[in-house]
């Protein structure tokens, strides 16, 4: 999205800023408490800007500003404007009336109108683009905020989807990743009048001509469908990755959590998306010392670590979340034993994480080069299983899909080396 559009040019630093806007989440407690030691930081950069004669609006959006916007506006003086998640839409509304009157505003209703209707159309900032598809979710997990902050499950009609990847496409992405909190729930109106499945929006965006790369996030083990694992054999542009979140390993504690699966599901979900696509990559999230979690659940989620080799995963100490079901359960963990358990699934996860970096050292696979690296010429780019890869090589360039030969592989990312100078030049 353009600044520009809004009357703002985009500057690298909030000093002598007229208008700065925090986006900020509130999954977990370290996250929802940066934005108090953010504006603390603001503080003195929006006085100085009141010395110079002129005005920093300053305004928060997203998830802390739908679960606290009363407390900022009465605790944090120098907010001017609160805009929840679903309303950001009207951002530039709000932060007119408040430039116009000096006052200050707050919205964290759920508008009617969908706010993706009235967004401006978005265009790639470079050859890998997101775009969300799904918002919201009802599954409320004992332990999860976003069924509160971010509302009912809502799904984009397919037409909206299409015409926004055609836009990312035209303006020079390779590569889109769909998004939703729950995005394998996804059932939009499709152009027949008829709600569409993930797989099937999945079909209909693989046919844009210039998109190689298909890749969703994230997915529920419960709306996994038949459809999406047969996508994965039948879909030439989708990658073979899934990000399958299972946050715990045990029964008990996945009742606990009102997850709505079981270990047995899960393992038996990854069994057929490897029998339709061996190679398939599997990710996940984990929750470690949610309530009640003792160390025989602690030791079934690291056997389960052990039996899925996710590729890569993000592990997480719970957080009790103000509100939520799971911040009341009895047998809350001190936080030194949720850190000790933290570094046990961590570390089980690195393991993992290398073994698959270094199985790959040999193999030839299409990489899409995306960003610098730190060393002068050299490139990084994705495997089609998301490992980073490190590359430099003569008039190589961002955007850039090239095959490349595997050579070595550290900890978190691989080396390679192109093979084909002549693949390296095909570009959208
Ligand atoms: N809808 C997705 C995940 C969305 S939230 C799913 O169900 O898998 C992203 C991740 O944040 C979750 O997968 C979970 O691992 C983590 N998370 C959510 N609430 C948390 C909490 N209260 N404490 C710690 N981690 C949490
Ligand atoms: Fe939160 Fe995901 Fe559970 Fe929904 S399914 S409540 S987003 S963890």
């Amino acid at each position: 999205m353009s600044w520009r559009l809004w009357g703002y040019d985009l500057i690298a630093r909030p000093e002598g800023a007229d208008l700065v806007i925090l986006n900020t989440c509130h999954i977990r407690e370290k996250a929802a408490e940066k934005v108090f030691s953010d504006l603390g930081r603001l503080r003195p950069l929006k006085a100085a800007r009141a010395e110079e004669g002129g005005r920093m609006v300053v305004a928060v959006a997203g998830c802390v500003a739908q679960a606290e916007g009363e407390a900022l506006m009465t605790r944090m003086s120098l907010v001017d404007v609160v805009v929840g998640p679903q309303a950001y839409h009207r951002l530039p509304e709000l932060i007119a009336r408040v430039e116009r009157a000096a006052g200050r505003a707050i919205d964290t209703s759920f508008p009617p109108e969908p706010k993706f209707d009235a967004l401006p159309q978005p265009t790639a900032d470079g050859p890998s683009a997101f775009l969300s598809v799904q918002e919201g979710c009802d599954k409320f997990c004992a332990y999860c905020v976003v069924p509160y902050t971010r509302g009912a499950e809502y799904s984009r009609p397919a037409s909206a989807v299409l015409t926004e990847a055609r836009s990312l496409v035209a303006s020079g992405a390779r590569e889109i990743t769909v998004l939703g909190q729950n995005v394998n729930a996804y059932h939009g109106e499709g152009p027949d009048g008829r709600p569409w499945s993930l797989a099937r929006l999945l079909d209909a965006l693989a046919e844009i001509p210039g998109l190689a790369r298909l890749r969703y996030t994230t997915s529920h083990p419960r709306d996994v469908s038949d459809d999406l694992i047969a996508a994965h054999r039948d879909n030439p542009v989708l990658m073979p990755f899934v990000h399958l979140p299972v946050q715990s390993g045990s029964d008990r504690v996945l009742q606990a959590m009102n997850r709505g699966h079981d270990r047995k599901t899960y393992l038996g979900l990854i069994e057929r998306f490897k029998a339709v696509r061996p190679d398939l990559a599997i990710a996940s999230d984990f929750i470690v010392g949610h309530p009640g979690e003792t160390e025989a659940d602690l030791l079934d989620t690291l056997s389960l670590i052990d039996a899925v080799g996710f590729v890569h995963s993000y592990a997480f100490k719970f957080s009790a979340r103000p509100g939520t079901p799971a911040a009341a359960l009895p047998g809350q963990l001190a936080d030194e034993e949720k850190s000790a358990r933290l570094a046990r699934v961590q570390e089980r996860l690195s393991v993992h994480q290398a073994a698959a970096l270094q199985a790959c050292v040999g193999q030839s696979v299409e990489v899409l080069v995306d960003r610098r690296g730190r060393h002068p010429g050299q490139l990084i780019g994705r495997t089609p299983m998301m490992q980073p890869v490190h590359v430099t090589h003569p008039g190589l360039e961002i955007g850039d899909l090239v095959r490349v030969r595997l050579v070595s592989a550290g900890p978190l990312s691989l080396a390679g080396e192109v093979e084909d100078p002549v693949l390296a030049r095909r570009r959208a």
